[in-house]
């Protein structure tokens, strides 16, 4: 550490800005600002003058030069913190992600924390009600209460035990207007107490429920989880087979010694179900962390990690930021979810942080899933991951049965096959529910003139508009642009409109002509933009009653439908057969896994498949029920085009290859292919010097024009993730203030998800 008393010790420091660099600052002038008790680490958030402004800044390095003659650097205004507030390996983490993902790195780290501290200001500190006796309520004698039994009862407890939660007083049932009447005799006082850290829990406390029985896979997954080193672990199981119970008791197990887990889940508002099972099977503070908070919340959450008084942090993507204390577990939930890849500004990837993570905490990961990603499955080929099977589903539900529907040969009604109309007819005389998956939202796709074949295509992006009715316009589902519907064909004024091709909008009304006496339930962005509105969707399907589901995606995600014993999936092929190389694997993953809600109670469940390539490998093998079969076809595909996880060169021998994306867009179709032309050319002259470097591009993106953008790609395969990494770093620096950067909009991809 370097003395921070001596003049020329020079801080660099990270402030939020779009730059890829560090700000130079001298020791704060006021000597007492850095006494022995504030020794400056990296970490430590500062103001700092920035122009004619101070701003909140984080030390990112300490040194005693500068390329600036250091008459030249000014002095930090003032430290904020007296010490860093994460671990000094967090810190490094956050850097080492910066760096990876290419990102300008004081932005990154301003991501990294809380909303708060990236203001400036402090964690807030969470306070807990408590009633306290006061000395007049020490010296009341009982026998003066005793035609008050319950405000004796009350107060006899408080004889004994002076102070009590608000939350315990709760949970014994204690009737609160007898202890307002105490209060208003002055015999009792609320006082606010902050929140003390729980360590050790009692074998009794710390469980709220019985764990289950856990069946012999369970069981086995759950021994082999070596909690005292890092051990990166796939959890393949198919929805229902009983992964969130392992989860449990695995938890269960390191907060036992002391430690905490940490739990990535894909979207916490979608399933409030996944959280009310972590909370009814602990009675340990949990934290939880998901966009829908308030910064004060939210900070609240980050510290009671920090700190130790949360043992489970259950959060979304950006929670792989969070701070522990006691780090045993970490666990990322649905691993396969494109969620965990954040597709705009810092484009990090938290499943893929979270192996780093674990590593340099050195303690075990699970990755769970029912369609894991091709890449960990890749990796637990590779012996990088070890692969933990659950094949069942316990107690008497079972895998479902499928029944692809050949729409060639059966005509559709507006979308439905007679075969699947009469499994709903079926399973709804029965008492059951029905689910329809339809990943379209709106009424249809596409709105055309009969007469001249006019189609409604959106003025700013290469997207046609879709058809939505209530209310009734026409949307893009990429700029967002609205517009009402015409009544007559803009071209050539007829009034033959026609809507063509069905969104979950459309295929609920024919559900409902189909199905007149039946609840129908639509669940898509357009039915949950209120906040609550998914929770009523959930207790509605909760009650049982036999009601048929219609919705997109939003309905693989995390469910237990216990009723619904039919899943019927109204277009397999869309996404199959798509020109975004990962589309077919996204869209098998999203059809097992609404597969997966049919069938998890007592009754089987039956699938219904429509499609035009019912012979096709990737349809027959998610058919089967064989979704390591699909992603093996998958990557037969992938390897034929080089494309991840297995970018293979084929000599001198194989090996991986790592891949990042340049995207530029610019409303100048011309000026987005000179960058990255640019962009290639400097690359092209600037060569890594042990490995080959591959490019492909400028090319368009799949969807060349969106909000009046012309957007195009150029892809960079290497064979090493240092030399990738270095390289673009290098280039970055060398194009970002060139002349054609400032003309365009660009970004990089490391590790991309989405190619289009
Ligand atoms: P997954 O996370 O794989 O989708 P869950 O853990 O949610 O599966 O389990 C699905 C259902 O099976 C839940 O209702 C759960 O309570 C039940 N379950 C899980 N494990 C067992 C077990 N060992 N014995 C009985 N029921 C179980
Ligand atoms: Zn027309
Ligand atoms: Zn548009």
């Amino acid at each position: 550490m370097i003395n921070p008393n001596n003049k020329q010790t020079v801080y660099r420091v990270a402030v939020p800005s779009p730059l890829r660099r560090l700000f130079d600052y001298l020791s704060p002038v006021a000597q007492n600002e850095v006494s022995d008790s504030k020794i400056l680490r990296a970490g430590t958030r500062v103001l700092v003058p920035f122009g004619h402004r101070k701003i909140v800044g984080i030390i990112v390095m300490i040194d005693n030069t500068s390329d600036l003659p250091l008459s030249r650097l000014k002095p930090i205004a003032s430290i904020i913190d007296n010490e860093p507030l994460i671990p000094q390996y967090l810190f490094r983490l956050y850097v080492w992600a910066a760096n990876y993902y290419q990102h300008p790195v004081g932005d990154a780290l301003f991501h990294s924390f809380p909303a708060l501290l990236r203001k400036g200001e402090d964690l807030p500190i969470q306070t807990i009600k408590h009633w306290r006796i006061t000395e007049q309520g020490q010296n009341f004698s009982l026998e003066q209460l005793s035609r008050a039994p319950r405000q004796k009862e009350i107060l006899a407890l408080f004889h004994l035990e002076e102070v009590i939660s608000q939350n315990d007083l709760r949970r014994r049932k204690i009737s609160f207007p007898a202890l307002k009447q105490l209060a208003e005799k002055d015999l009792i006082a609320l006082t606010d107490v902050s929140e003390k850290v729980s360590t050790v829990h009692g074998k009794n406390y710390l469980l709220a429920e019985q764990p289950l029985d856990l069946y012999l896979e369970q069981k086995a997954a759950l021994n082999s989880i070596d909690a005292t080193s890092f051990n990166p672990y796939l959890l393949f199981g198919e929805t229902g087979s009983g992964k969130t119970e392992v989860y449990l008791q695995a938890i269960e197990k390191v907060v036992r010694c002391g430690k905490q887990a940490l739990v990535l889940i894909p979207e916490i508002n979608l399933t409030p179900q996944t959280f009310d099972r972590f909370k009814q099977r602990f009675n340990c503070r949990i934290a939880v962390l998901h966009s829908g908070l308030t910064d004060r919340e939210k900070g609240l959450a980050w510290d009671a990690a920090r700190t130790g008084k949360a043992s489970v942090v259950l959060g979304t993507r950006s929670a792989i930021f969070t701070p522990l204390k006691s780090p045993g577990l970490l666990i990322v939930d649905e691993e396969h979810d494109s969620s965990y890849k954040q597709q705009e500004g810092y484009r990090y990837s938290a499943r893929d942080l979270a192996v780093i993570r674990a590593q340099k905490e050195s303690i075990p990961l699970i990755l769970g899933s029912a369609t894991p990603s091709l890449e960990s499955l890749y990796n637990c080929e590779k012996n990088r991951y070890t692969k933990l099977v659950l094949s069942r589903r316990p107690g008497k539900a079972s895998a479902p049965c499928w029944i692809p529907v050949d729409i060639r040969k059966s005509k559709l009604t507006n979308g439905y096959s007679r075969e699947l109309i009469e499994a709903i007819t079926q399973a709804l005389s029965e008492g059951d529910q029905v689910l329809i998956f339809l990943n379209r939202r709106g009424f249809a796709p596409t709105l055309t003139c009969h007469e001249c074949g006019w189609i409604s295509n959106c003025s700013s992006c290469e997207a046609r508009l879709t058809v939505h009715r209530t209310p009734n316009r026409l949307v893009c589902h990429h700029c967002e642009r609205m517009s009402p519907i015409p009544s007559k064909c803009p071209f050539c004024h007829s009034s033959q409109l026609e809507c063509i091709g069905q969104g979950t909008e459309r295929s609920e009304d024919i559900l409902k002509a189909l199905f007149p006496n039946t609840l129908i339930l639509r669940v898509d962005r357009d039915t949950t933009r209120r906040k609550l509105a998914m929770k009523e969707v959930l207790a509605q399907i909760n009650k049982g009653n036999p009601c048929i589901l219609i919705g997109t995606q939003m309905l693989a995600k995390g469910h237990h439908f216990p009723n619904v014993t039919l899943v019927g999936i109204l277009d397999a092929d869309g996404g199959l057969f798509s020109p975004d190389f990962r589309a077919p694997e996204r869209m098998g993953q999203l059809i097992t896994q609404v597969a997966g809600r049919s069938g998890r109670g007592e009754k089987s469940g039956i699938v219904i498949l429509q499609s035009l390539y019912c012979d096709h490998p990737f349809i027959s093998s998610l058919i089967s029920n064989d979704y390591e079969g699909f992603s093996e076809e998958i990557r037969k595909e992938r390897k034929l085009a080089r494309l991840p996880p297995c970018l293979l060169y084929t000599s001198p021998s194989p090996r991986d290859r790592y891949m990042a994306i340049i995207r530029s867009e610019a409303t100048n179709n011309a000026a987005a292919v000179d960058f990255l032309k640019y962009y290639r050319q400097c690359a092209e002259s600037l060569p890594p010097k042990n490995t080959e470097v591959n490019y492909l591009g400028p090319l368009p993106a799949t969807m060349e024009r969106r909000n009046d953008r012309f957007r195009h790609i150029l892809s960079i395969y290497c064979a090493d993730r240092g030399e990738l990494q270095g390289l673009i770093k290098r280039l970055c620096l060398k194009v970002e203030n060139s002349s054609l950067a400032r003309r365009v909009r660009w970004s990089v991809d490391v590790d991309p998800q989405d190619v289009s």
